[in-house]
């Protein structure tokens, strides 16, 4: 029986320091390595309904795990708040997440909330929001119309087996692929859907999957195997690298490299050379992206982190319900993004000499 691992749901957070001067925004926030904030994923609940052996293992997360009382969680206003202000910092983009965030209930109440807020250079919110599509064709249609833009739907597998293996709750691809094609229906969109790819795993998926969603209004994108969190077991011989991918989808359904939408783009896109649409790769063990980086974590519970690798958070939630001010708490915010020098990816592989020592944080804590 392997060691039980316990994880500690991060009480090593301290709080969020706010300045005795807290500048005004403007709407441009750079980091120490000269990274503007533009991304937050927020992360509206720990729980979910998947046991994904890569993020979520039932031996850790099993019956007695203690997730976050509602108590704790913040709530709409709160983060609507956060958002607000993370807006006038430049953000332009969120992304809701969890755990499984559409377990969060009402969570298209939260949807419209965020839709109405403004953004300093007026252009519209992009909102999205990262999903396993479990309960996809219930909500599809009231998240579109509450104002969500498009969704990124988590398929590991086509083959049933294989998928229910992997999500480890017997939970089916069909019922996947309905809720695709539901928010699809819905005028969601574009519609992205994440493959993790390991090796010995689902491998032997790649190309059944690059032929299903070749021509189809999906976008497929790989995700090499990451060593998130401190409960997957993770090892580089597990990682099957995006270079590999790409070789063995344009063997038989050949490829071009094209240029990324905009900086700070996670996937490298490829296009089938017969028009045939377009897939990704988002590599962040073989090929990091870290010197783009543009995006802040918010956890459900009120603590920010600025790498997916983090080892601690920052607790912002204190600050909210000791009703600091709007100028507080954007100082506070401003202060944290500058002191940010995050490249956890890149260090992983080439010197560890930086990289902090610790647990990570749990990537279903904080979001992918
Ligand atoms: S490892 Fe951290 S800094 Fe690098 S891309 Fe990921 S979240 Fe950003």
């Amino acid at each position: 029986m392997p060691e039980k691992i316990i994880l500690l749901n991060d009480l090593r957070s301290p709080l969020l320091p706010v300045p005795a001067a807290p500048d005004a925004p403007t709407g441009l926030l750079s980091d120490a390595l000269g990274r503007p904030l533009h991304d937050l994923r927020i992360s509206v609940t720990d729980r979910c309904n998947f046991r994904c052996v890569y993020c979520m293992p039932k031996e850790v997360f099993d019956k007695d795990y203690a997730y976050l009382p509602h108590s704790e969680l913040l709530s709409f206003e709160e983060i609507t708040r956060v958002a607000r202000l993370f807006i006038a910092h430049g953000v332009e983009k969120i992304r809701l997440t969890g755990g499984e965030p559409l377990l969060r209930k009402n969570l298209e109440r939260l949807v419209g909330m965020l839709r109405a807020l403004p953004t300093p250079s007026g252009r519209p919110l992009d909102l999205t929001l990262t999903t396993n599509g479990s309960l996809l064709a219930r909500k599809a249609r009231a998240l579109k119309d509450a104002g969500l833009d498009r969704v990124t739907v988590s398929l590991d597998a086509l083959d049933d087996a294989v998928f229910r293996r992997m999500n480890d709750v017997d939970f089916a691809v069909a019922d996947v692929l309905h809720g695709l094609d539901a928010a699809h229906e819905a005028g969601l969109g574009p519609i992205k859907v994440n493959m993790v790819v390991k090796r010995g795993t689902n491998e032997d998926q790649i190309l059944p999957m690059a032929r299903h969603f070749k021509g189809s209004p999906f976008i497929l994108r790989f995700i090499e195997y990451m060593d998130v969190g401190a409960s997957n077991g993770w090892n580089m011989v597990d990682v099957i690298p995006s270079a590999e991918v790409i070789r063995r989808i344009g063997a038989e359904l050949p490829l071009a490299p094209v240029a990324a939408n905009y900086t700070g783009e996670t996937a490298a896109r490829w296009r089938y050379l017969d028009g045939g649409g377009e897939v990704g790769v988002i590599s962040s063990v073989t090929q990091a992206f870290c010197q783009d980086c543009t995006r802040m974590r918010l956890s459900t519970e009120g603590k920010l982190y600025t790498c997916l690798f983090a080892t601690q958070g920052h607790d912002l939630r204190t600050l909210l319900r000791k009703e600091r001010s709007d100028a507080e708490i954007l100082g506070a915010v401003a202060q944290l993004w500058r002191g940010r020098t995050d490249r956890y990816s890149e260090q992983r592989t080439v010197d560890t000499s930086g990289l902090a020592r610790g647990k990570k944080v749990e990537m279903s804590y904080i979001g992918g």
